[in-house]
């Protein structure tokens, strides 16, 4: 499978459910799509998902962030978007599959408060279809290569 297949395949996956059965934004004021200190928020696009945003809606932009994995993109916000504009690393959050499964995205520590809960205080529904959906990101080799570095920059979070 392509990666733009993957991801969009995915996308279609998540795109009607969430990690609670209410707006979780309610709880947190949507703490993960606060801009930060530069007034920018934002996700890494998986590879190829940046076939999907060539022409960016206002307030949007793209940059090159090598910071987790090589020519990767950043799509960056201003802390709103339509939900078919937003990225696969959005509609996961504040799940990543796996291998085998899913689990908690250690970024996650620094904004959401689902983080303690876990995986079992989020709603089924939106566990079952991150795991559907990490088997069709592992099938394709480009997007499991960009998750597996996802969890390696991770592994470093934690040992900080
Ligand atoms: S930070 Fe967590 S609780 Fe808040 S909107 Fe994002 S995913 Fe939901
Ligand atoms: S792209 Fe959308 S969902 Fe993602 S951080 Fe920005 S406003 Fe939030």
């Amino acid at each position: 499978m392509q990666p733009l297949e993957a991801v969009k395949a995915a996308r279609k996956m998540l795109s009607q459910v969430t990690p609670l059965k209410r707006d979780c934004g309610r709880y947190c004021g949507g703490a993960c799509c606060e801009p930060d200190e530069d007034g920018q928020g934002g996700m890494l696009l998986f590879p190829g998902e940046e076939t999907l945003y060539q022409q960016l809606p206002e307030g949007f932009t793209l940059m090159q962030d090598d910071a987790v994995f090589p020519d990767a993109l950043l799509l960056s916000c201003e802390g709103y978007c339509e939900r078919d504009m937003r990225p696969l690393s959005c509609m996961l959050f504040p799940l990543l599959p796996t291998r085998s499964g899913v689990v908690m995205d250690r970024r996650g520590w620094a904004v959401c408060p689902l983080m303690e809960s876990g995986v079992n205080g989020l709603q089924k529904e939106f566990v079952d279809a991150v795991k559907q959906a990490g088997d069709i990101l592992y099938a394709c080799p480009e997007t499991a290569a960009f998750l597996d570095a996802i969890h390696a920059y991770n592994l470093q979070l934690q040992s900080l």
